[in-house]
């Protein structure tokens, strides 16, 4: 029996979840959300990117603690790792931000249900939990994300073989760590464990690391990831992983075994419907998993909705959210709309890789008259300042109009310097706004200057 109605009821609390269901409220909804886990965020906020950020941050410290500090004129005596400190101090970050959400919740009246939300017909959510009950609702938004994919002939076991979750968690750094996939998630963990002092060693399918990414600035990022140590095995496809002794084994194609403490597992993510009752509405889910929706983000069933890793697209925390919101916008006022050709992407290594639009290979490869300028990092006085001289601007223009396709960072903060980038591809400006806007002086993203400058050729310090 129903026990209560709702204009809006969303299944699935992370970024694109929560988002939708405080927009929704903003814009007048009566909304609920259901959420299995106790704490409201999602996969970002509990096991993705906030806990590896912090890891990030932290193990960054530890790093320049050994190797940098003493170069700025910093004595520190022996550094020491204490890592059940550096995970207490994630932990607590996680638990404020998650909190965060159950407060905004509360503020904007979005009903919260815990428990595991499904469909069971039109217009009707049953949330399975210590009590079990059904809700109605006008509308129903599917934001339930993705799990970490894994491999044909390798089984997790949490332990040995394991996925992000657990390598957010070790108690301990592992002599050797094996990770499998060259991607975003492969290198951000790799990093952190490579900094803290495990051996780790990156085994990619593909013949280049971090695939998306633009062929130049992903040549570089390699030669920079090797240098602080991370090891490559490219174009070597891992067949099996499984436990060994105390430690465990990874086979790649030819059957070479390499041997680790610990193999990582990076491979993907994979939509997560399962018991979402999509047969009770006729949805069908496509060749790879994922919910088809159409450019309003509704189903073929009247009245829900998707959005999210649940739809596929980008598998981003900032693409979900922002679909979520031009949903449930669309839903209340007509209008909602989102420009995947100006999605950002971020990497946080050191340094970080932030690109949104197009890369060389896709202009290639669509036929697209193209421009490019480039500017390295070391001709930047800000970087030289912060010691971090290392990396890449490179922007990308429509040959006869200007127009920006693509620009692309490798470089301190690119994460941060990437927005400008994504409001000029927004507002359709050419490479020369770009390039006559004023930056302050010295900035990081005068490199952003310098690489529109040297679409024209003209650089002034390159
Ligand atoms: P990914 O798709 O980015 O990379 C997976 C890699 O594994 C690919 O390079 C692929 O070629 C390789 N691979 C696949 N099968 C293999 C095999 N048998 N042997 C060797 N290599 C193999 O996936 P991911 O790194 O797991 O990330 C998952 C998703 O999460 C991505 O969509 C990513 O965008 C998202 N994510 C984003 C961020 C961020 O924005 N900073 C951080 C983490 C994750």
């Amino acid at each position: 029996m129903a026990i209560d109605h709702f204009d809006l009821v969303v299944i699935g609390a992370g970024p694109g979840g929560y988002v939708g269901a405080i927009r929704a409220a903003q814009l007048g909804m009566k909304v609920a959300c259901v959420e299995r886990e106790p704490a409201l965020g999602g996969v970002c906020l509990r096991i993705g990117c906030i806990p590896t950020k912090a890891l990030l941050e932290s193990s960054e410290r530890y790093w320049a603690a050994r190797h940098e500090l003493a170069e700025h004129g910093v004595g520190v005596g022996d550094v020491t790792l204490d890592l059940g400190a550096m995970m207490a101090r994630k932990d607590g970050i996680v638990n404020n931000l998650t909190r965060g959400v159950d407060f905004l919740f509360k503020k904007q009246k979005v009903k919260r249900y815990f428990g595991e939300g499904r469909l069971v017909g039109p217009g009707r959510v049953e949330v399975v939990g210590e009590t079990n009950l059904e809700l109605s609702a006008d509308h129903v938004l599917l934001a339930t994300g993705s799990s970490a994919a894994t491999l044909k002939g390798v089984e997790l076991d949490g332990e040995r073989i394991i996925t992000s979750t657990e390598a957010l968690t070790l108690e301990a750094v592992p002599e050797r760590l094996l990770v499998i996939g060259a991607g975003v998630v492969g290198l951000e963990l790799g990093s952190v464990w490579n900094r803290l002092g495990a051996e780790v060693t990156v085994v990619e399918y593909l013949d280049r690391i971090l695939p998306g990414v633009d062929g130049q600035v992903s040549k570089l990022a390699h030669r920079l990831f090797t240098r602080q140590g991370l090891s490559f095995r490219l174009g070597a496809r891992v067949k099996s992983a499984g436990a060994k002794g105390e430690g465990c084994f990874v086979e790649i194609d030819g059957g070479e075994r390499l041997e680790a403490d610990r193999a990582l597992v990076a491979v993907g993510r994979r939509p997560n419907t399962e018991g979402l009752g999509l047969d009770s509405v006729s949805i069908e889910v496509d060749a790879r998993g994922f919910i088809p929706v159409d450019e309003r983000f509704a189903t073929k069933a009247e009245g829900v909705f998707a959005v999210g890793d649940v739809i596929g697209g980008p598998m981003l925390a900032h693409a979900a959210s922002h679909e979520a919101v031009a949903c449930v916008e669309r839903l209340a006022t007509g209008w909602g709309h989102v420009n995947r050709d100006a999605t950002p992407w971020v990497v946080y290594t050191d340094p970080e890789l932030a690109f949104v639009g197009r890369t060389e290979e896709q202009l290639i490869q669509a036929g697209v008259p193209y421009k490019s300028g480039t500017f390295f990092f070391k001709g930047n006085g800000r970087a030289a300042t912060l010691g971090r001289s290392d990396g890449i601007t490179k922007v990308l223009a429509h040959a006869d109009t200007d127009r920006l396709l693509g620009v692309h960072i490798l470089g301190p903060r690119a994460g941060d310097l990437i927005s400008e980038a994504v409001a000029a591809l927004e507002f359709g400006a050419s490479s020369e706004d770009l390039a006559r806007i004023c930056h302050p002086h010295p900035s990081l993203a005068e490199a952003l200057t310098e690489a529109a400058l040297s679409v024209e050729g003209r650089p002034i310090h390159g």
